[in-house]
């Protein structure tokens, strides 16, 4: 009988302590997953981005403190992983004298390049998945556990910060992998390698992707995604705690909602899931035995309104031809711009001689792509917003909706508003500070 071949990814928060980790060293076990790919601790990102940006300011003592706190909590770690080998704990302290060096390297260069910045942040997934290959190992006696360096397989471009994966390469890389049944992978999220060998990241929340080219590349049979929650909520739980967890979706509907906000899983996360039509289940570390959500080509039940996003820090840039009437090109040459600098649009809408388009507000931070805009037309820039997008079914053949929907946030300005491009979204822009109720009382009305 063929081995089913699962991938298994787990966050930060299942990284986040020892008891998480051996929750996710459970559940794996349970599951028979073939690759476990991991993220790095909870908040250690974070710090990586930190040292990278402290370093570059020139200040070594306070990058020692860092470098100082994460060594203690990742020694500490491994401390507690009953007879664990020696190597793990000198491939660590290994990792930390090299981050070290590079710190001490940009504090006296005091820039921060690109790729530097990867480098630094790979660190986070390299480490938790040092220590979690041992607790696996011990949890998992007579199995071939094995880490596995992730770049050996997660190949890219070199565009550092959010590389783009070569599938064709990650396949042909992907074949090598033993899937016998007895081998287990331990691996890290969110990394990879160009054509170089320098290292790359796939963008932050990046590690669901990984598990995802992964689970592509060796053809799998499920891809699981263990988090802090029991599965995809109606919408962010953290906005609406009440929200239910949805027990199943569609590819379609999951892909809308993870580019519209919804964070618990990386926007790029579904493609390659759909590619190779593989069902991809979401639960939770801390309620393995829960039911979770199963995501698939189509769902059974296909309501109006499944969900709600939020997407915060949205700037509105509108761009203005100076060239009226019947002006063709205008809207190709923006486009360009956009395609060039490598920023995606969320939402647009136009009329006869401007355009209109949301971007996350840190694109603006490129003051390169902000000026090529100019040279096609006048370009204004709002800020403060947030765009909601309402998540279903053949939302452009509901009659009644759009009312319904304004009737219930009246008092509030909309924007700007998209419908009609695909059945499964329907958005707008609100400001920031009315994000919060215009979620709370949508999600009461129309889900809860
Ligand atoms: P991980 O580190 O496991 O990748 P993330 O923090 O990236 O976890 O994603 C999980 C978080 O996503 C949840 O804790 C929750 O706050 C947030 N979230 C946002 N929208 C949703 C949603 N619709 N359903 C469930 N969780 C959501
Ligand atoms: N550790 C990375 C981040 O925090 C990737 C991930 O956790 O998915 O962005
Ligand atoms: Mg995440």
């Amino acid at each position: 009988m063929k081995t089913k071949i699962i991938v298994s990814k787990f966050g930060g928060t299942s990284m986040g302590d020892y008891a998480a980790m051996m929750n996710a060293a459970t559940i794996s076990k349970e599951r028979t997953s073939s690759i476990v790919c991991v993220s790095a601790t909870s908040g250690t990102t974070d710090k990586l981005i930190q040292i990278a940006k402290t370093a570059a300011t020139g200040n070594m003592p306070e990058c020692e403190k860092l470098i100082f706190q994460m060594k203690e909590r990742h020694m500490n770690l491994l401390e507690q992983v009953p007879a664990h080998g020696s190597e793990s704990g000198n491939i660590l302290l290994a990792y930390f004298t090299e981050l070290e060096l590079l710190a001490q390297g940009l504090t006296l260069l005091k820039e921060l390049t690109p790729r530097a910045y990867d480098l630094i942040l790979s660190f986070g997934e390299r480490m938790s998945s040092v220590i979690f290959t041992e607790v696996v190992k011990s949890q998992l006696p007579g199995k071939d556990v094995q880490l596995l360096d992730a770049r050996t397989i997660i190949r890219t471009d070199s565009n550092f910060g959010r590389a783009t994966p070569q599938i064709e390469l990650i396949s042909t890389a992907a074949r090598m992998l033993k899937l016998d049944g007895n081998t287990v992978y331990v691996t890290q999220g969110f990394i990879g390698s160009d054509s170089d060998g320098h290292t790359t990241i796939l963008g932050r929340g990046g590690s669901d992707y990984s598990a995802a080219l992964f689970a592509e590349g060796v053809e799998a049979d499920v891809l699981e995604i263990w988090t802090d929650v029991a599965g995809i909520a109606t919408t962010d739980p953290r906005i609406v705690p009440e929200a239910k967890i949805i027990s199943e979706l569609s590819y379609a509907e999951a892909g809308e909602m993870a580019q519209y906000g919804a964070k618990i899983l990386h926007p790029a996360t579904i493609a390659p899931a759909v590619r190779k039509n593989i069902p991809v289940f979401v639960g939770s570390t801390f309620a393995k035995d829960a039911a979770g959500t199963w995501i698939r080509a189509s769902a059974e039940h296909k309501p109006a309104v499944r969900a709600i996003t939020k997407r915060s820090d949205q700037a509105l840039l509108t761009i203005t031809t100076p060239v009226m009437l019947n002006a063709y090109g205008f809207m190709s040459e923006i486009f360009g711009v956009f395609g060039r600098h490598r920023v995606s649009v969320d939402c647009v809408t136009t009329s006869e001689i401007s355009v209109a388009v949301t971007v996350d507000k840190v694109v603006l931070d490129n003051e390169k792509f902000v000026r090529d805009l100019e040279t096609v037309g006048k370009v204004n820039v709002e800020t403060g917003y947030a765009l909601i997008s309402l998540i279903g079914n053949d939302l452009y053949n509901r009659s009644n909706l759009a009312k319904t929907i304004f009737s219930n946030i009246e008092e509030m300005n909309v924007r700007m508003m998209s419908l009609g491009a695909s059945p499964y979204n329907f958005n707008f822009l609100v400001k920031e500070a009315d994000a919060k109720t215009c979620i709370q009382t949508l999600h009461q009305n129309l889900i809860g």
